[in-house]
């Protein structure tokens, strides 16, 4: 909206001074021919502020009841002052129904989707729901608003999750039975501690992920019986003196593979496992230094190893968790980093806890890992060297392992790697997996 130039203000002005001199000029004519100089002026001034005064009566009046009156004509400034109030009320209009407009789409568009979208204020209340939302969750729509949410889906899963502060993913929850329903529900903070709560429905993915995991175990668990069979007999074959030396090879050969499918189908059968156990574990005190120990032992015993393995324990302290799921990690880690690590290298366990919780470190100067397969090393079969890892008899399940066991702890696996220089495979546990050591009672 254009502004009054300055130039037509100021001359506005000038016609009032003009005005109220002329004023003065009049009640000075009347004063001196009257001989009353001073009754003139002050009587003429007197009404010249009763105008003035009428005029700021009816302003006042008309702001007050804007809506009901048409502006009033006042003259002068005054008309001036009423355009400019009836251009910021009209610019105040339009941008109020502008603002209007918007969020009637932006939740028209909202409402649309075929996802639900919850609005929690701070206290985890809805403020807002689509119509999604309220069906996936069976909720009332209109009439649960203003409602914790936690009053309403009361699962303690879903609870703890709200109450939380890692929104990094989405939660799963199973909300019906019959038919067996799955929901993803993912908080997303915004603002001054408000949270959108997207829900989606994810039966059909759960379903497919868990026939997925059946059919692996099914079919590791399957294949596991004729080849031990076959394991067996190239045993026997392989032991037996009547062989032609010119098969043995061959026979070898095939003893090699048939280890590795072994190992293979023993690694797929531990995920299994350990996809079917979603909950977190709780688990008894594990003496992690004793452990490192015997894995460090069992390094030092074979034939090709790197020729310094150290051990650096920092903490007598014990690891609350699974004995044989840790073990399997760790062993995993450790493996790895004897398997690829040269005869000359050095390999490093080393266990620590802190403020920040428990750690177990393997570092090694193997060949190391390119940056871009870092994050892709925890997948299934994924191997940054498929010959290497052929070599060296690698499942390429592995890492996978250890990642689920870290979940399962509530922990995470660090990787950090230079090409050429080495690698450090790093596990943290949270500091509620600690427990103290044991005192000595000879040390007191
Ligand atoms: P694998 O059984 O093949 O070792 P893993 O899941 O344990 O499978 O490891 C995945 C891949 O990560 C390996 O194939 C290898 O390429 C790489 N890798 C793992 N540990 C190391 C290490 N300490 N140094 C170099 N590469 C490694």
């Amino acid at each position: 909206m254009p502004r009054q130039p300055f130039a037509l203000t100021l001359k506005m002005w000038g016609f009032m001074a003009v005005r109220l001199l002329i004023t003065l000029a009049l009640g000075l004519a009347v004063g001196l021919i009257t001989g009353r100089v001073f009754a003139g002026l002050f009587v003429t001034l007197l009404l010249y502020t009763g105008w003035q005064l009428a005029n700021l009566f009816r302003l006042d009046h008309w702001l007050r009841h804007r809506s009901l009156m048409d502006p009033p004509i006042l003259g002068g400034v005054w008309d001036d002052v009423v355009t400019q109030v009836v251009r910021l009320h009209r610019r105040k209009r339009y941008h109020k129904q502008r603002l209007l407009t918007v969020l009637h789409e932006l939740r028209d568009s909202t409402a649309a989707l075929p996802d639900g979208v919850i609005v929690l204020n701070r206290s985890g209340e809805i403020e807002w729901l689509n119509r999604m939302a309220a069906q996936l969750l069976q909720l009332r729509g209109r009439s649960d608003i203003g409602i914790r949410i936690d009053n309403l889906i009361r699962q303690p899963e879903f609870v703890q999750y709200l109450a939380g502060t890692d929104f990094s993913a989405p939660m799963v929850l199973q909300t019906g039975t019959a038919p067996e329903t799955w929901l993803s529900l993912h908080a997303l903070p915004y603002g001054e501690g408000r949270r959108m709560l997207l829900v989606r429905d994810v039966t059909r993915q759960t379903r497919l992920e868990s026939m997925r995991k059946e059919f692996v175990a099914n079919a590791s668990h399957e294949l596991r019986s004729p080849l031990t069979v076959i394991s067996g007999y190239l045993e026997t074959l392989a032991t037996d003196p009547a062989l032609d030396p010119q098969l043995a090879p061959p026979v070898a050969e095939m003893r090699r593979q048939a280890d590795r499918m072994a190992a293979i189908i023993g690694d797929l059968l531990v995920l299994s496992r350990l996809e079917a156990k979603d909950a977190q574990v709780e688990g008894e005190p594990i003496d992690v230094a004793a452990m490192l120990a015997l894995l460090r032992k069992d390094v030092l015993a074979r034939p090709q190893r790197p020729a310094t393995v150290s051990l650096d324990i920092d903490s007598a302290d014990r690891l609350l968790g699974d004995d044989i799921e840790i073990h399997s990690a760790f062993a995993n880690l450790v493996d790895n980093a004897a398997k690829y690590t040269p005869a000359e290298g050095t390999m490093t366990l080393r266990w620590w806890t802190d403020g920040a919780g428990a750690h177990f470190s393997v570092a090694d100067t193997g060949p190391g890992i390119p940056a871009e397969a870092i994050p892709r090393l925890t997948e299934r079969f994924y191997r940054v060297d498929a010959g290497r890892s052929r070599a060296t008899g690698g499942s390429g399940l592995g890492l996978a392992i250890v990642k689920h066991v870290l979940q399962r702890h509530g922990g995470r696996l660090e990787i950090d790697s230079v090409e050429g220089r080495g690698s450090t495979f790093t596990c943290h546990f949270p500091a509620r997996r600690i427990v103290p050591a044991p005192v000595d009672p000879t040390h007191s």
